[in-house]
């Protein structure tokens, strides 16, 4: 969905089809550099047995300037934590994604829409914090009231974990995690240096578990 890792989305879409028994998928695609991901994004639907839709986004990159995920600027390499690790924001982007899902939900009387952000986004992603899922989640409500399925609510199931929980509940419960795409730079393999990269390695030496990835670096 976002450009955040599919790590996430798959534990997202996991969650949300085992407690409500039907899940559709969304992914989008913004102009981003690592459009791989919409590829991983199918191959989880599918294993899933899920409804899946690539939403085309792709003429608002000319607004989304400035960033490195959709502009002619380098990705910056090491820890999100960096300071120069601000130019992968894309502005807006989880609030444009989630209008969207939230037409989507109330087209389908959906009960949930879930998104797969993390406490590492933290750092630098406004729209990634737990301020902004409980105040988009009382937007929507004043924004659909009466329409579509009168409990439709938003769910962040892994605001309050970092990646190395999410590895770690992925493998506790058999996920394909090798089967997953994190790297912004948009090559055939994890670059091993981007931000994304640095933080998949680092999850998976903090849960213990060892990383099935193939790293150019
Ligand atoms: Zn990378």
């Amino acid at each position: 969905m976002s450009a955040a890792g599919w790590i996430r989305s798959r534990w997202r879409a996991l969650t949300s089809f085992r407690r409500l028994g039907a899940l559709h998928l969304l992914a989008f695609d913004y102009g981003q550099r690592h459009a791989k991901e919409l590829e991983f994004a199918r191959a989880c639907a599918r294993r899933l047995n899920a409804g899946c839709d690539i939403v085309d986004l792709s003429s608002l990159k000319s607004l989304l300037k400035g960033s490195a995920l959709t502009d002619d600027i380098a990705v910056p390499h090491g820890h999100y934590a960096a300071p120069s690790m601000a130019v992968t924001i894309v502005p807006n982007r989880n609030a444009i994604m989630l209008s969207v899902a939230y037409g989507a939900a109330v087209a389908q009387s959906a009960e949930l829409v879930a998104i797969g952000v993390h406490a590492g986004d933290h750092f630098i992603y406004p729209d990634c914090r737990p301020a902004f899922i409980e105040s988009f989640d009382a937007m929507q409500r004043v924004a659909v009231e009466g329409c579509g399925h009168p409990d439709l609510r938003l769910h962040a199931p892994f605001a309050a974990l970092g990646k190395h929980d999410i590895v770690r509940i992925g493998a506790r419960l058999g996920v394909p995690l090798a089967q997953t795409w994190s790297c912004y730079e948009g090559g055939d393999l994890h670059c091993g240096r981007c931000g994304t990269c640095f933080e998949r390695r680092e999850s998976f030496a903090l849960a213990g578990i060892p990383d099935p990835t193939a790293y150019e670096n």
